[in-house]
C-alpha cells in the first residue's frame, strides 16, 4: 500500500516539502498537505506593502492548483492537535487525518503581548494582513506627519525585516520630502548593529553605522523596549522616544498546535527539537522544518534576541527531510543532514533603492568566511528573486535552486 505523507503548512516549508518528497519517490507516495491559508505569500516582500511598492495579489498565489497538478491533495484547514503515538492529526472542522510520515511546517505567530501597548499603538509588517494595515497608517501618517521610530524587540529574530523597514521608510520619506523635519530612531535588542541575529558579519557594525549616518538615523541597541505609547516608544531604560509612526518586529512564537504536541517535546516558544535529519527528537517518523523548528543559539545575550530563520534555511531543510522521508520509505536509513548551523547565509538586505548582500558560509559562527556588498545591485537582486522564486513556487518547481 502507499506510504501517506501529511505535510502542515504550505509556505516555505510546507509547499516545498510536499512537492519534493512526491519528486522524489516518483509519484509513488501520497501527499497530504493541510493549512489554513490556501495562498502562498512572498514574506521577504511584507517591506514594500505598506508603501504601495506591492499589494498582496503581486506577492501572494492560490496553492490549490499548484498542488493539484503535482497530484498532491491539498485540504484548506487548520491542523489543532498532532497525535505522534496514534499517527493521526486532528483539524478544526474535527477531521482526523492518519499519516505514516508527518510534516510540520507550520511557522510562527507573532508575540504581540511581548510589551504592552504593541498592538493597540505600534504596526507590524510580520504577516500580509498586519502589513496591509500598517499601508492604511503609512497614509494616514504621510496626512500629520511627525517622528518614527522602528524596532526588533526583545525576543525578536528577524532583523532583516526590521532593518528592511528602517531603510525603505527613510527613502520614503526623502521622496515625500520629510526627510528633513522627520527624525526617524532605530531600536533593536541586537547587542550591536549588524549583528542580524546571526552574531554579525565583519565590518557589518560600521557599515550599518556608515548607513545610519548617511540618513541621519538615530539607534538605541542592546535595549528592551518597554511600552508603546500612542505618541512614543519607550525603552526600559526609561529612554522616551516620541513617535507618530511606530513599526515594531515582536518575536516569534510557534503555532499552537506545536505548542500543544507535547510528546514532541515543545520549547517555551513552541518550537519542535529536532536531529540534523530534520527528524523530531521524539519519533523517527516525524519531521520538522522551517521556523517551526527549534535553532538553539550559540550565545546568551543581555537582551533575550531570536534567530532569524530565513527563506533559504528553511528549502534546504525541507529538501532534506522530503529524501529523508522517501529513503525510509524505500526501506533505507535516513541519513541526509544539514543542520541549521551550518547552511550558507545568503540574504538581500534591501534599503529602497540600494541595499546590502549578505553572504556567509555557515548561518551561525565560527565561521571561515562571511561578507556584506553594499550597492543598488542588492536592490536589483531583491526585485529578481522575487519575480523568480514565486514563479518557481508557483509552477512547483522545486528542483530548481
Ligand atoms: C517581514 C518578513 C520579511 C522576511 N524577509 C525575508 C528575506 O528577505 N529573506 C528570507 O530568506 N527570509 C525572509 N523572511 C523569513 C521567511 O519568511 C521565513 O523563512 C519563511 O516564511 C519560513 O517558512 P515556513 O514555511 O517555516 O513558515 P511560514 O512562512 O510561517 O508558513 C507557515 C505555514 O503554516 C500554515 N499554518 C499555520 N498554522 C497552521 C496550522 N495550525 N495547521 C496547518 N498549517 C498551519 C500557514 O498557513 C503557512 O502556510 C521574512 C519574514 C518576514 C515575516
Amino acid at each position: 500500500m502507499r506510504k501517506t505523507v501529511l505535510v502542515l503548512g504550505s509556505n516555505f516549508g510546507g509547499l516545498t516539502a510536499a512537492l519534493a518528497v512526491k519528486r522524489e519517490l516518483h509519484g509513488d507516495v501520497e501527499v497530504k498537505v493541510i493549512s489554513p491559508g490556501d495562498r502562498f505569500v512572498f514574506n521577504p516582500s511584507l517591506i514594500w506593502l505598506p508603501f504601495g511598492k506591492r499589494d498582496a495579489s503581486q506577492i501572494t498565489f492560490p496553492v490549490a492548483p499548484t498542488f493539484e497538478a503535482h497530484g498532491i491533495d491539498f485540504i484548506h484547514d487548520a491542523a489543532v492537535e498532532i497525535d505522534a503515538d496514534q499517527q493521526r492529526v486532528r483539524t478544526a472542522s474535527g477531521t482526523d487525518h492518519a499519516y505514516d510520515y508527518l510534516v510540520v511546517a507550520t511557522g510562527y505567530r507573532n508575540q504581540m503581548d511581548v510589551v504592552p501597548g504593541l498592538t493597540e499603538n505600534a504596526h507590524t509588517i510580520t504577516t500580509l494582513e498586519a502589513a496591509q494595515r500598517t499601508g492604511e497608517a503609512w497614509k494616514r501618517y504621510l496626512a500629520y506627519p511627525g517622528d518614527i521610530v522602528i524596532a526588533a524587540s526583545q525576543g525578536a529574530g528577524c532583523f532583516g525585516a526590521a532593518y528592511e523597514f528602517l531603510f525603505n521608510t527613510s527613502y520614503r520619506l526623502k521622496k515625500a520630502g520629510l526627510q528633513k523635519q522627520v527624525k526617524l530612531t532605530y531600536v533593536s535588542s541586537e547587542p550591536f548593529l549588524g549583528h542580524f541575529g546571526i552574531g554579525g558579519l565583519p565590518h557589518g557594525e560600521q557599515l550599518l553605522g556608515m548607513f545610519l549616518r548617511k540618513q541621519n538615523i538615530d539607534a538605541h541597541v542592546g535595549v528592551a523596549l518597554d511600552h508603546v505609547a500612542s505618541d512614543a516608544v519607550v525603552l526600559a531604560d526609561g529612554t522616551e522616544l516620541p513617535s507618530s509612526f511606530s513599526m515594531v518586529i515582536p518575536p516569534f512564537l510557534g503555532q499552537e498546535v506545536a505548542a500543544s504536541a507535547t510528546a514532541l517535546d515543545p520549547d517555551a516558544k513552541g518550537y519542535l527539537p529536532v536531529r540534523g535529519t530534520y527528524q523530531s527528537e521524539k519519533f523517527d517518523n516525524v519531521y520538522v522544518v522551517g521556523i517551526a523548528a527549534q535553532v538553539v543559539a550559540p550565545w546568551q545575550t543581555a537582551i533575550p534576541m531570536g534567530i532569524p530563520k530565513t527563506g533559504l534555511p528553511t528549502e534546504i531543510q525541507a529538501h532534506t527531510a522530503a529524501s529523508n522521508i522517501a529513503a525510509q520509505i524505500r526501506g533505507e536509513r535516513p541519513t541526509h543532514e544539514k543542520p541549521f548551523a551550518d547552511i550558507p547565509a545568503v540574504c538581500v538586505m534591501d534599503a529602497g533603492n540600494n541595499g546590502v548582500i549578505i553572504l556567509a558560509d555557515k548561518m551561525l559562527p565560527p565561521r571561515d568566511r562571511g561578507v556584506l556588498v553594499p550597492g543598488p545591485q542588492a536592490h536589483a537582486m531583491k526585485l529578481a528573486f522575487e519575480k523568480y522564486f514565486l514563479w518557481k513556487a508557483r509552477h512547483g518547481y522545486v528542483q530548481l535552486p
